[in-house]
């Protein structure tokens, strides 16, 4: 894990690349989608089933039911018709309508910094679809959040997208662990190298202070319902995102990044929550249980400024 990973590594798993679960933040056109597949009857059966077989299914079917607009793969000649204006860095291409922005420079510093965290080496460039809104992008490439990662490529509105900058790394160098620590590494890293601000925030709160306050209000999910997959979009992403990302965050501070990238690379999304449970005790040598209780305790005695 000390050593850096190349970049044709990154490609080495197609299936990881198609992996859907990188449809970050459209999660609210997904979970409209997941309401309306419920009320099927196959809908339904998969979702009582709940076999780890059926999960790719029933998200893929998330993806096309009810919803034709929806692809799992873009038309990319079709989004580079209209994003016309290109930016190439060290690190980036950039593609954006001739009329949009994007703030390379603290995007790069972001990157770097990140690299230097993953201890891996970018030896190929991030593509980086930068739509001017929420319709252009939904008209351009059937998706209707605000970003999405699908294996190198970010798509966001965002001219500075440090969230999906992580999950692009993470996921193509390491992989793509259940959402609580997938999304809570990104979350954990919402920061702005470039100014030197390196507390990370949701919103324009840091996510520790809001991670105490649930703490204090007793609203803090359990750990079984946040490592099930369909459980944890039930909740509002406001309480499931800082909250993922002040764990994460402490998991990272006090057992360091390669036992966190060592995790992520044997527990995919997929993993029952008896077998997180269980790879968490091997990599972590703690149950996940405990490490949960000490994140909790730890919140309540050092809450950044
Ligand atoms: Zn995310």
């Amino acid at each position: 894990m000390n050593e850096l990973v190349s970049f044709s590594e990154l490609r080495k798993s197609s299936a990881l690349q198609s992996d859907p679960t990188k449809w970050d933040r459209d999660r609210v056109p997904l979970q409209k989608q997941r309401n309306g597949l419920s009320a099927d009857p196959l809908g339904r059966i998969i979702i009582i089933l709940k076999m780890k077989i059926f999960i790719p299914l029933f998200i893929i079917l998330i993806l096309f039911s009810g919803c034709s607009s929806i692809q799992v793969l873009p038309d990319y000649g079709k989004i580079e018709n209209v994003l016309t204006k290109i930016k190439t860095t060290s690190r980036f291409t950039y593609y954006m309508s001739i009329d949009d922005s994007v703030q390379i420079e603290r995007n790069d510093a972001f990157c770097s910094w990140l690299l230097n965290k993953l201890k891996i080496e970018l030896d190929g460039r991030i593509i980086y679809y930068k739509y001017k809104d929420t319709n252009q992008k939904y008209q351009l490439m059937g998706s209707n959040g605000n970003a999405l990662v699908i294996d190198n490529r970010i798509h966001t509105i965002l001219d500075y997208d440090n969230h999906e900058l992580v999950h692009v790394l993470v996921g193509q160098y390491y992989g793509n662990p259940p959402k609580l620590f997938g999304e809570g590494i990104a979350v954990a890293h919402q920061v702005n190298p470039m100014v030197g601000d390196y507390v990370p925030k949701w919103g324009r709160r840091p996510i520790d202070s809001i991670a105490l306050d649930y703490n204090l209000k007793s609203q803090i999910p359990s750990i079984d319902s946040l490592l099930s997959f369909n459980q944890f979009f039930h909740y509002p992403e406001n309480i499931t995102y800082p909250i993922s990302g002040s764990y994460v965050k402490y998991l990272l501070s006090s057992f360091g990044y390669n036992v966190f990238l060592l995790f992520a690379k044997e527990c995919n999304w997929t993993c029952t929550i008896s077998e997180t449970k269980k790879i968490f005790k091997k990599v972590y040598q703690k149950d996940i249980e405990v490490t949960w209780n000490d994140w909790k305790n730890n919140l309540n005695k050092k809450i950044d400024p």
